[in-house]
Parts: C-alpha cells; sequence; structure tokens
C-alpha cells in the first residue's frame, strides 16, 4: 500500500494516494481512518478530501455515528466525478469507449476502419476525434469531467514519443505524430500503450471477483501477441513491446514469415494464413479476394463454422492451431509460472467455441513441467472492447495510483491496482 507524504510540494501524489483508499473500501471511510491508512496527517487529509469533495471525484454519503468522538463523515467515490476515454486503433476496427470513475463502462461504439483511416493518419485522427465527440455528446457526460484519453495501438510502440514505428498493417502510420495528434484533436491528456498489454491491463482492473496476480492475456487478432501481467504488474517491457510471440520459432521449416524466418508460432495461428491455406485446399472460395482484412474476417467465420459443422479438412486445419496455441501455452506457464491464461482480442469470440474445447482437451501438462498449481484456460471477462476498456483504464489507474502517472508511457512496468 503506497504511504503518503506531509510534503506540500507532492499535493497530487497524497490526492491520488487518498482516493485510492477511498476507491477501495466499498462502503466508504471517514477522515480519521483515512490518516491510519495512509499516515498522513489529520491537516492533510482534511486539505486533500477538500480539494477532491471540489472537483467532485468524491462525495459525501452519510454520518457514522458510534464510538469515541464526534460522528464520522463517511466518503465514497463518485462514479460519475470522472470519466476516461479508450480508443483501440486496429486495422479492422476501431474501438473508442468511455468508462466512469469505477470503471464501468458507460457507452462505446465501433468504427469500421475504412480504409482511408488506415491509409492516411490525418484522416484516421479526425475520424476517431469524431467518434470521441459524438461519445460524450450522446452520454451527456459534462467535458470538463472527462479526465483523459488512453490509445492503444498494434506495436512496435515508440512510448516516449508517442509514435508507432513500422506497425506491418498500418504502414503510413509509422512515425506519425499519434499521441500528439490525438490531443491535439480532442482536447484531452493522452497516454499511449500496445494494443496487447492494454489487453491484459483492462483483464486485471475488470475482473476484481476472481483476480490473478499472475496470468498472460492470449491476444488473438490480425496477429498474435501476449499481454502479462506478473506479481500484480502488467509488464511492459524495456521499451513498451513485450509480448512478440507471433515471431516464437516453433518449427525449422514452414513458411517465410514477414520477419524474413522461417517456423514462426503467427504462421501456424495467424487468421489470414489459416483463410489462404483452406482457398489452397478448396476448403474455401479460392478466388476470394483477401488484399483486404474485412474480407479476410469473413472468410475466417466460413472457415470456423465448417469446422464446427465437422467438415474434416477445416477440423484438421484449425486443430493444428490449436496444437500450436495448446504448446506455446505449456511453454509460456513452465517460463513464467503463471496461473492463468486469458484469451481474447478481435478474432477470438469467432473461434473461441471451437478452440476452448480443442484446447481443453489437447494441452496436457506433463510430470517434467513441475507444477505445483493448476492453469485456468478462459475467454476474457471483458469480450471484445477489451483492448480500448484497458486503455481507459490505464487514465484511471493514473488518477488512483501514484506511482503509475509517469509509467503509463515510459517503458516501464506500471501497478495497476485491483479494484
Ligand atoms: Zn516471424
Amino acid at each position: 500500500m503506497p504511504r503518503g507524504s506531509n510534503l506540500p510540494a507532492v499535493a497530487g501524489f497524497n490526492e491520488t494516494v487518498v482516493l485510492d483508499q477511498i476507491r477501495r473500501s466499498d462502503d466508504g471511510v471517514s477522515r480519521v481512518e483515512l490518516v491510519a491508512l495512509t499516515g498522513l496527517s489529520p491537516q492533510t487529509i482534511s486539505n486533500v478530501t477538500r480539494k477532491l469533495l471540489q472537483r467532485g471525484l468524491v462525495h459525501e454519503t452519510g454520518k457514522l455515528v458510534g464510538g469515541p468522538g464526534a460522528p464520522r463523515t463517511i466518503l465514497q467515490l463518485n462514479p460519475v466525478g470522472g470519466f476516461a476515454i479508450g480508443v483501440h486503433i486496429d486495422p479492422v476496427v476501431i474501438t473508442c469507449v468511455l468508462l466512469d470513475l469505477e470503471g464501468n463502462l458507460v457507452a462505446h461504439s465501433h468504427l469500421r476502419a475504412p480504409s482511408v483511416a488506415i491509409e492516411d493518419p490525418e484522416e484516421g485522427i479526425a475520424a476517431i476525434a469524431a467518434a470521441v465527440d459524438k461519445l460524450i455528446v450522446s452520454t451527456a457526460v459534462p467535458r470538463d469531467r472527462v479526465i483523459g484519453l488512453g490509445v492503444a495501438v498494434p506495436g512496435p510502440v515508440d512510448a516516449e514519443r508517442g509514435r508507432v514505428v513500422k506497425p506491418p498493417l498500418m504502414l503510413p502510420w509509422s512515425e506519425f505524430p499519434l499521441r500528439e495528434s490525438l490531443e491535439t484533436a480532442i482536447g484531452l491528456p493522452t497516454l499511449m500503450i500496445k494494443d496487447v498489454t492494454a489487453a491484459a491491463v483492462a483483464e486485471r482492473w475488470m475482473n476484481a471477483e476472481n483476480p490473478s496476480r499472475n496470468f498472460v492475456f492470449f491476444y488473438y487478432g490480425t496477429g498474435v501477441g501476449v499481454g502479462m501481467v506478473l506479481n500484480d504488474e502488467v509488464h511492459n517491457g524495456a521499451s513498451g513491446n513485450s509480448g512478440n510471440a507471433g515471431h516464437f520459432r516453433i518449427a525449422q521449416d514452414g513458411p517465410i514469415c514477414r520477419c524474413g524466418r522461417r517456423g514462426c508460432f503467427s504462421q501456424a495461428v495467424r487468421p489470414a494464413r489459416l483463410v489462404n491455406q483452406a482457398q489452397q485446399l478448396g476448403l474455401l472460395d479460392a478466388a476470394a479476394a483477401t488484399t483486404d482484412l474485412h474480407s479476410v474476417f469473413g472468410l475466417f467465420e466460413q472457415l470456423v463454422a465448417s469446422a464446427e459443422e465437422g467438415e474434416p479438412r477445416a477440423r484438421q486445419l484449425l486443430i493444428g492451431s490449436v496444437e500450436a496455441i495448446g504448446a506455446f501455452i505449456v511453454n509460456v506457464t513452465n517460463l513464467l509460472d503463471v496461473d492463468r491464461i486469458v484469451f481474447g482480442g478481435p478474432y477470438w469470440s469467432t473461434v473461441e467455441k471451437f478452440f476452448h474445447r480443442e484446447l481443453q482437451e489437447r494441452t496436457r501438462f506433463s510430470e517434467i513441467d513441475n507444477l505445483s498449481h493448476s492453469v485456468n484456460v478462459v475467454s476474457s471477462v471483458v469480450g471484445k472492447d477489451v483492448v480500448a476498456v484497458g486503455a481507459a483504464c490505464l487514465v484511471l489507474a493514473g488518477t488512483f495510483s501514484p506511482h503509475s502517472s509517469k509509467l503509463q508511457i515510459a517503458p516501464a512496468a506500471m501497478k495497476v491496482g485491483a479494484r
């Protein structure tokens, strides 16, 4: 638990410490209790709570009578005292969410990424700004209560400069001043995070009922990647780019990957590759275009449907992927000693039923895996908005966690408290 400091220079720090304590107490908390919980002086608590009340972030919800001294006023988080926006830029769909201060989803929107938004970052920023504006207007949320915006993007990210660097499916965005442009267009403090890491943030933040301190989020999208929560901290890596699972080498041969090597994990599991294989096998219309990602999505749905109906070659094709994912899970669990693998991402809901059943059947830990606990393989509790929600949670985390403000955008591990 973070302890506060009584120095006036860190008033902002103390506010987050106190706000976090108030948020963690379901039934509210009195000023006297806050003194004990934070180690701050009664005078500091009085000043800080006054500021939080003025800003509308907390409210007084009654008095506790009994015990020694005067009745104590109870302070609670005011869920509508602040809001956060999350944006997930994906080559197929742009998702925007609005969360309240408690992390409840107030509204969301999905913008089928028009090719112009992907080809022209300026147009993309304008489309996102319009979508965010619509979200705020449609919910009648007072604009001055929106604390900030989190944007999640495919890697590689240059977290320090708020840019992406040669993202394979969004090349025109490479080196475009993404964070800065969004900040200017929307007028909100903006932070940036890699998509797979945002997914892990959302899962950690939203799954308070059933938290795991050590888990991996397996992101199944146009590509694959993992977000990691280790010892209750979201792992960002040295440059904000951890989780590049797609280029794990799982075989000596196989098709050449865009990274120039053969045998990459993503070649065995990514939807576009499976669609191509299915076309070659005559399982899907060989003439159907796969140049744009929307068509790939549709064809992939067809392939999964046919496997579910029992078409043997479609099943075999998908089971090959399941086996590769199963082996990957075993490796990751051995490496990191996690107790949960969470699946999600834009393509996951399409394969969820099929993959989940087959994974349960085919993923076996052996004696040499030396695990003293079970490993739960589950689907994300957050659903398809998971990455955008994670980006918004990051904004909330900055409001609550005195340690996260500089860690949100800097390449460092970040602590995201449980709700
Ligand atoms: Zn590769």
